[in-house]
């Protein structure tokens, strides 16, 4: 008998969303904070840009020190407790909160070659917005993990930015569910061979609206994955969509309408049985090997 080789059951299925303009239109910023302290948001955007181009600052630290340090904030300090009640003024793109979620789970549920192959499916999100708005978030229950900007709360008020997420380092958190190592205290350096990571990237789908989307599309796709670029269902189909379709970053693009049979729902159903259709040919090709090696 030849030795067995390390493996993982590769049967999860991981859907990875970004948030602004993916799930909720607009930014999540500019409907909590800026609303809740009166914020007019081009003249707070355009004071953080200027701390990129005259100070040097990375666009989302440039923002994150603004919530800290503007003078708004001194005086009355964004708190933990603010965020979280802020969430429920986040909307959403239609069905996100309407059953998009519940639905999903129940089609992929009622397809029979799921349950023969123990295919479970997951939700994330990866955004360069605030972790304390997205724990609040009235979708919060069908995510297995949000990763978003974190600061360091002391008493209660925001000191410093613990985690940065920006465009080109959202691909880390990616590998991070491609290899199962969700904690940020869990080094991902270390090589990890492919069949024994958790969710490869052929079992992934990443949905996301812009130009910030294309480093974490590109990572997906050129490892077997999956992307769908969507778009303000209220608007034309825009530039940046039309391009990320022409240079091959997302495969579809759709309106961001998540309410059944929207093309959004139709193009990720499609998506989804040929994951699991992809799923339940390895498994049978890995009996057909297991077998041949216990009678060698
Ligand atoms: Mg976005």
């Amino acid at each position: 008998m030849l030795k067995e080789p390390k493996k993982a059951a590769q049967n999860i299925i991981a859907i990875v969303y970004d948030f602004d303009g993916t799930l909720s239109p607009g930014n999540m910023q500019e409907e909590t904070i800026f609303k809740a302290y009166g914020i007019d948001k081009k003249r707070f955007w355009a004071r953080s840009q200027a701390l990129v181009i005259r100070r040097g600052y990375e666009k989302t630290l440039a923002y994150l020190k603004l919530l800290i340090d503007d003078p708004v904030f001194r005086k009355r300090p964004l708190t933990k407790r603010k965020l979280r009640e802020f969430a429920r003024h986040v909307p959403y793109y239609p069905g996100v909160d309407g059953g998009y979620f519940d639905q999903l789970n129940a089609f992929i549920k009622s397809l029979p070659e799921v349950s023969e192959a123990g295919i479970t499916l997951e939700h994330y999100i990866i955004s360069s917005g605030l972790q304390e708005i997205l724990e609040g978030v009235s979708i919060r229950k069908y995510f297995k993990k949000i990763y978003a900007c974190e600061y360091d709360f002391r008493g209660g008020r925001p000191v410093f930015p613990k985690l940065v997420i920006n465009d080109t380092n959202k691909t880390q958190f990616l590998f991070r569910i491609n290899k199962g190592k969700l904690k940020l205290s869990e080094s991902i350096n270390e090589h990890m061979p492919e069949t024994e990571r958790r969710i490869p990237f052929r079992n992934m789908i990443y949905v996301g609206d812009g130009i910030t989307d294309v480093p974490s599309m590109t990572v997906i796709q050129k490892a077997g994955g999956y992307a769908i670029a969507v778009y303000d269902p209220a608007r034309r189909v825009p530039r940046a969509v039309k391009a990320m379709v022409a240079e091959h970053r997302a495969e579809h693009f759709a309106p961001a309408d998540f309410r059944s049979p929207s093309l959004f729902v139709k193009i990720l159903r499609q998506t989804l049985k040929k994951i699991i259709a992809s799923i339940v040919y390895r498994s049978s090709a890995d009996r057909s090997s297991d077998w041949v090696r216990r009678h060698m």
